[in-house]
């Protein structure tokens, strides 16, 4: 578990994994600390995500703090004077600037909390995580349970057909699975994608949710 060092001023904490393994609870439980130790704190997240509430960070189970929905990274700068601690939930959703705001606060001695998924549903590094994530000073990784084997999850499996990077939801859209589900649906998509070169009929809904757990 993340212990915070009070004696350090301004740094970078990234907390990352793939759908429902815990990444805003933790942030939150982060953010909730800083906040019985008196500092003072903001959120941020993206203007994007609007799944649940405007202005709250809202994890799967409700327990929810109240943020500030901005449409640019700069947008943080701006807003956060003045504050000790800087949480940002759903960061992957921000433009590549969010890197160098990040490392601006934590210069000027704010302690930056930064959760957001690490890969898409492909499972390529997502938006700008990767250098994120590198200049960092602590990151952690949270996962998920697959929901078809039980093994740890770092996957986030779309349940369906879109193609977009971007498409917000939750239980009805995706599935934490772990690697070795992930590359047995891939192959078997693969798989189909060649019959259905033949067939002409969609692989993805015929593989869907009807696949054995
Ligand atoms: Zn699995």
């Amino acid at each position: 578990m993340f212990l915070e060092n009070a004696s350090q001023k301004g740094w970078i904490e990234v907390i990352c994994g793939s759908m429902f393994s815990g990444k805003t609870e933790e942030l939150i439980r982060r953010l909730r600390r800083a906040s019985f130790a008196n500092q003072r704190v903001e959120i941020f997240k993206p203007h994007v995500d609007v799944r649940y509430s405007e202005e709250e960070v809202v994890s799967h189970d409700a327990r929810a703090i109240p943020s500030t929905p901005v449409d640019s990274s700069h947008s943080i700068l701006l807003l956060a004077s003045g504050v000790d601690v800087v949480g940002i939930d759903e960061v992957q959703f921000f433009d590549p600037g969010i890197v160098e705001v990040c490392r601006q606060l934590a210069d000027d001695g704010v302690r930056v909390i930064a959760a957001g998924l690490d890969m898409d549903y492909t499972g390529r590094p997502f938006g700008p995580m990767p250098d994120l994530m590198a200049t960092a000073e602590y990151v952690t990784k949270v996962h998920a349970i697959c929901v078809r084997c039980g093994n740890l999850a770092h996957h986030s499996h779309r349940l369906t057909t879109d193609e977009r990077q971007v498409m917000l939801g939750a239980q009805e859209v995706y599935e934490p699975i772990c690697r070795h589900c992930f590359a047995e649906l891939r192959h078997r998509e693969q798989e189909c994608g060649h019959e259905e070169d033949a067939e002409g009929s969609s692989p993805v809904v015929r593989d869907g949710r009807a696949a054995p757990r």
